[in-house]
């Protein structure tokens, strides 16, 4: 896989926000606990916002392993991928989070740890929940080539348990819902309970 990182630009650029952001804070940016603490945001950037430098279109490519399965097209369903991302509102942590997975294979049956690589993908850039659920049925979809597919996600976002309204455990579930999924709701009742 191509390991695409920030450029020397680009590293530079967060490194120098991040000094001014520390000196508009009101604190020394040359003090001992700080002075490393613009490299290691922007190493840190490097790697959570990782998924920023793809494409859904390049993730499908990248996680595009699946097996031939003939016969019944029984539901799998995937559930409670752990993952973190960064809300786009405030940059701040978006955790707790489960992903929970659920097709109809169409000949096609993807495997497990491809799941988890492009929920992953798809968390490593500055997201809403929604999106990230919607993001992860897209990519799916391209890969396993069927409609049938519902995404469910829930998650804490820090900007809404740590500061503001200031709920902790307060829970964002988001869910998409396409082909037979979207039509029954059996169906997705069994992948939600
Ligand atoms: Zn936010």
């Amino acid at each position: 896989m191509v390991n695409r990182h920030l450029t020397e630009e680009q590293r530079n650029i967060i490194k120098e926000s991040v000094t001014n952001i520390l000196k508009a804070l009101g604190d020394d940016p040359e003090r001992e606990g700080l002075k490393d603490t613009p490299e290691r945001v922007a190493g840190m950037y490097d790697e959570v916002f990782e998924g920023m430098r793809y494409t859904n279109e390049e993730i499908a490519a990248l996680f595009d392993k699946c097996f031939e399965k003939s016969g019944s097209s029984d539901i799998v369903i995937v559930k409670d991928i752990d993952v973190f991302s960064y809300c786009e509102h405030h940059i701040a942590l978006m955790y707790n989070m489960k992903v929970t997975v659920a097709y109809i294979p169409k000949g096609r049956v993807i495997g497990l740890s491809k799941i988890c690589r492009i929920a992953d993908m798809v968390c490593k850039r500055l997201q809403l929940q929604e999106r990230i659920t919607a993001d992860i049925a897209d990519i799916l979809e391209m890969i396993l080539k069927t409609e049938d597919i519902m995404v469910a996600v829930e998650g804490e976002h820090g900007c809404m348990t740590s500061r503001g309204i200031k709920k902790p455990g307060a829970k964002t579930q988001t869910y998409v819902s396409r082909g037979v999924f979207k039509k029954d709701p059996g169906l997705r009742k069994e992948v939600l309970g």
